[in-house]
């Protein structure tokens, strides 16, 4: 199925939660779901009590569009979390955290992670000094992750950086924002995964079946 390219307001609607794909525009009451908080289409405002195959399955659409990520690409981080040491759910968080473009939306360079994942593929950005345009690139604790040079004056970078220096940045990665750069200090943390709310359980529950 190909990626989709709809009004992504819609996807936080049809999850009845905030997914924040839209950039400082979700953080403001011109946000699509502070004003229209029912389901879109026809129906949507006819809210049924869920199943639990229901409930598990919004919960992995929920995180899998929160990332932008198709269902083959989801399913196979879940693969690689159920083969790691610990808890799958809370591995599987971590990994799609650990994503190039996800990093890059935390420390503040994009509004968005599908922002994030144009200015990587455009190859905006660099991994301890090395280039690195692969968005899904896992990210190790300790690299830096730096804007080129010629990179600095763009305009949409700029203010999101302002932005993100607003708001601060997660615990687990560092921003020197005068230097455009930045680094994962550590591996993210669970209990600070919060936005959006996330019960990884039921996502493990439906692909256990
Ligand atoms: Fe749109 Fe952002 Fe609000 Fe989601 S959180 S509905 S993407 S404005």
């Amino acid at each position: 199925m190909s990626r989709y390219s709809g009004p992504v307001c819609r996807q936080c609607r049809r999850e009845n939660t905030k997914l924040f794909l839209k950039g400082d525009r979700c953080y403001t009451d011109k946000c699509s779901l502070e004003r229209r908080n029912y389901a879109p289409g026809q129906h949507g405002q006819r809210r049924s009590k869920l199943s639990d195959y229901g409930a598990q399955l919004r919960e992995k659409q929920k995180v899998k569009r929160s990332y932008g990520l198709q269902e083959k690409q989801f399913r196979l981080y879940f693969t690689k979390a159920d083969r790691m040491r610990g808890v799958t759910g809370e591995n599987l968080l971590i990994l799609l955290e650990r994503r190039f473009d996800s990093v890059i939306y935390r420390l503040g360079f994009a509004a968005s992670r599908a922002q994030a994942r144009t200015l990587v593929r455009h190859g905006h950005f660099q991994i301890n000094g090395h280039k690195a345009n692969i968005p899904s690139q896992l990210v190790r604790p300790n690299d830096v992750i730096s804007l080129i040079e010629k990179s600095r004056q763009i305009a949409c970078i700029n203010e999101s950086l302002d932005s993100v220096m607003r708001r601060g940045v997660p615990s687990w990665v560092e921003l020197d924002r005068d230097a455009y750069k930045g680094t994962m200090k550590t591996l993210p943390v669970r209990a600070e995964l919060t936005t959006p709310e996330i019960n990884e359980r039921l996502i493990v529950e439906l692909y256990s079946k």
